[in-house]
């Protein structure tokens, strides 16, 4: 499943071979995704326009358009989007295309369907619902101890469930607070009441640092978005707990522990996080 280094690897990607280009027609050939394509709405926006920023928000991708209005894709589970010359043939489960005047065309590709397209007045996204209540990005400006510190207050529960609450903080999701957790020597099950300023700091360095370093591997990566043979781009990030039950830690060699949490696994070292 895509998760947030993903989809900032995917928008690094395809920025510089969209920019500047123009949507001349908006194909929809299934509008069944998670929520249903409202294709009159999507063709409105994007039928013409120019492609003048890609943004990302949490997980979606926003194509923001001459005219006033911003594309967003979100990929779901196994969404998938490349670009392909205009003469590529249709791939199976290849849902909406956005055919470019560059003789190209930008397409979902979504197997599953629990993908997500949609089109919002760029001026009105901060209030769209799908926006609304999320938390603040963790990587610009990046995540501080503060941030963590204030939404903490008055609230408890271990702080791993915290940590992947999209309301405090977007993109952290399962593998990356095991990994934030581990490096930063803070226990999973650990009440968040019972963190103090200074590990909080430590735990926004971490989760930084973590979601980071998962871009920057992805970058090698990059030409599998861009060259059409619809090859996912997705990748495996080096992990120190996350999968890696009974071996041994790569800090101190106890062997790492699985644990259950709210019906998600969670990785940790009982040497290294107290
Ligand atoms: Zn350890």
């Amino acid at each position: 499943m895509p998760e947030l280094p993903e989809v900032e690897v995917l928008r690094r990607s395809l920025e510089p071979h969209l920019l500047g280009d123009r949507i001349e027609r908006v194909e929809v050939r299934n509008p069944s995704l998670r929520e249903p394509v409202d294709v009159a709405r999507l063709r409105r926006a994007a039928r013409g326009k120019e492609i003048v920023t890609l943004r990302r928000r949490s997980k979606y991708l926003l194509i923001d358009l001459g005219g006033g209005w911003t594309v967003i894709v979100h990929l779901g589970m196994s969404g998938r989007l490349t670009l392909a010359p205009e003469e590529a043939e249709v791939e199976p489960h290849e849902h909406v295309a956005f055919h470019l005047r560059s003789g190209r065309r930008l397409r979902l590709r979504d197997p599953r369907r629990f993908g997500v397209v949609f089109a919002v007045r760029t001026a009105e996204l901060a209030d769209d619902p799908h926006f609304a209540a999320l938390g603040p990005e963790p990587l610009e400006p990046e995540l501080s101890g503060e941030v963590l510190a204030n939404a903490a207050a008055g609230r408890r529960g271990p702080v791993k469930a915290f940590l992947m609450d999209a309301g405090v903080v977007v993109g952290v999701g399962n593998i990356y607070a095991s990994e934030s957790l581990h490096r930063a020597g803070i226990h999973p099950g650990r009440p968040v009441s019972r963190i103090s300023r200074r590990s909080w700091d430590r735990l926004a360095a971490s989760a930084v640092a973590v979601l980071r370093q998962a871009i920057s591997q992805g970058g090698t990566t990059l030409n599998d978005f861009a060259d059409g043979e619809g090859r996912s781009g997705y990748f495996q990030v080096s992990l120190t707990v996350y999968d890696r039950e009974g071996e041994p830690c790569l800090t101190c060699g106890r062997p790492v522990r699985r644990i259950v949490q709210a019906g998600r696994s969670t990785y940790y070292c009982p040497g290294c996080q107290r």
